[in-house]
């Protein structure tokens, strides 16, 4: 039974993409819509016509004491701490605060498919709905990724197979939330700055499993020892993925080849060595995505073609270029310290390594082993820059180079043949970048010059 909105007084605090299409999406079913935002009119002058065309109620520089009052639901943005002033003084009057995936899933009616973890979300979501749709289902993606989930409330129908990136802050305000299939592919710290705990921030996670109940299904990673203890606090049927060891239920390599294994069935999906992608970890990206194709009951050929044809997603250990010998990788989304080390495990040494922007309380030191072993140089950027630098001292080279401009010219000019420059910050970009796409197409833009400016006019003519 899906929410009746008609005539609601409903609140969306947050114009971000949820906020507005939250707020759209609301409208068209009849509730009488506010929305207030803490940013400018003028920072907010993209969104707003849109919502004042549907005759929304648009406040911006803030939340006005009166706002929360005689609201009867109110839909608050991922962006939104759940426990910032306003919303803290709003609970007590009663109206039930949610998020916008929550308000998605009271209207979406097919199976969900929810892809969660510190990090490999979006790449996962992405090849899972590709699985899915080569499986045979009709899908729809988004949530954190692509579309916000609402949007796609419209395009689905009761058959449709719904798979969702969500994030730890769309899971703290969920409450009838209910994946079929609910995949946590790691949890490493991140966000400290705002759950403030790792308990908190595992917390969040695991509310993902809430409404879980045995016919459901929770695939796991068997590789990481945080997803392990969540095991105990899910209803659902747990299948494990991994890259190291055989699971008795789920997907491993064994002889190089991707299995899947439950009860007395065990099936060979396909060669590791037919997975497109770089590195470890998207080894465990297509272990999890495998598993999750499977109990959706995709055909494991299906599933072995969509891996095959899968192509790594724009910023995340994306190859830009080879100039005079040396591979340009951009993995900009590494916005925290375990996706960095996951993106250095990639390469086995003579990294020349882009690291800083904005500090999100991230412990830097935990590079230091892979920094020793595979690293030439560290060139550092942005406010995180001191930190980083104090953290590294004396482990490797480190050049403080400001910018990424500045980064990339020093590190061009010391590479060797053979070396491969790498952009993976560990680091959030808003202090030098509106965020991590933006910094990964600037750094892009500016290999891509360095490649034209080195051709000599015997390769240009040729
Ligand atoms: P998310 O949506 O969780 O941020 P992405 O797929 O966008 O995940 O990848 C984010 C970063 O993490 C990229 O730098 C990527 O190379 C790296 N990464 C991808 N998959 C994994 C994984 N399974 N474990 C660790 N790091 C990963």
């Amino acid at each position: 039974m899906s929410l009746d909105l008609t005539n609601k007084r409903v609140l969306v605090v947050g114009l971000g993409r949820s906020g507005v299409a939250s707020a759209l999406f609301l409208k068209s079913r009849g509730a009488h819509v506010t929305v207030s935002d803490a940013k400018s009119q003028d920072q907010l002058r993209e969104e707003i016509p849109a919502l004042l065309d549907q005759g929304i109620v648009v406040e911006t520089g803030g939340h006005g004491d009166r706002t929360f009052q005689n609201q009867e639901l109110i839909v608050v943005s991922p962006g939104v701490p759940v426990d910032s002033q306003p919303l803290e003084q709003a609970r007590p009057l009663g109206a039930p605060v949610i998020g916008e995936i929550e308000l998605a899933s009271e209207f979406l009616t097919g199976p969900i498919v929810a892809i969660t973890g510190s990090n490999g979300k979006t790449t996962t979501t992405t090849l899972v709905g590709e699985i899915l749709a080569k499986g045979g289902l009709k899908t729809l993606v988004g949530g954190n990724i692509g579309k916000p989930a609402i949007s796609l409330v419209d395009e689905a129908t009761p058959e449709t197979a719904i798979v969702l990136e969500v994030s730890s802050f769309q899971l703290e305000t969920t409450r009838s939330f209910h994946p079929r299939v609910a995949v946590v592919l790691n949890i490493t710290p991140d966000h400290l700055d705002r759950h403030r705990t790792f308990a908190n921030y595992v917390d969040a996670k695991a509310r993902v499993f809430e409404n879980q109940t045995a016919d459901d299904f929770a695939v796991l990673n068997s590789d990481d020892p945080t997803c392990v203890e969540l095991a105990s606090r899910t209803r659902a049927q747990v299948f494990w993925f991994s890259r190291k060891r055989e699971v008795e239920q789920g997907s491993f390599v064994r002889d190089g080849n991707i299995h899947f294994r439950r009860e007395t069935s065990d099936v060979v999906i396909m060669p590791v060595s037919e997975i497109p992608l770089k590195g470890g970890h998207n080894l465990e990206n297509v272990l999890s995505s495998a598993c999750a194709g499977v109990l959706m009951r995709c055909e494991p050929e299906r599933i072995r073609d969509a891996v095959r044809e899968f192509k790594a997603v724009e910023h995340r250990l994306e190859y830009v270029a080879t100039i005079a010998g040396v591979e340009y990788y951009n993995d900009s989304k590494a916005t925290n310290v375990d996706a960095t080390i996951k993106a250095l495990e990639s390469f086995p040494a003579n990294v020349h390594l882009i690291l800083g922007g904005k500090d999100k309380g991230s412990d830097y030191i935990t590079l230091n082993d892979l920094l020793r072993q595979r690293v030439k140089c560290v060139y550092t950027i942005g406010a995180a820059a001191e930190k980083i630098e104090s953290q590294i001292r004396g482990q490797v080279r480190v050049v403080s180079s400001g910018t990424i401009e500045s980064a990339i010219k020093r590190a061009s000019a010391a590479a060797q043949p053979g070396d491969i420059v790498l952009l993976a910050p560990a680091c959030a970009s808003f202090d030098q970048f509106q965020n991590y796409e933006h910094r990964g197409r600037i750094f892009k833009e500016l290999v891509l010059a360095l490649q034209r400016s080195s051709r000599t006019p015997s390769t240009l003519s040729s």
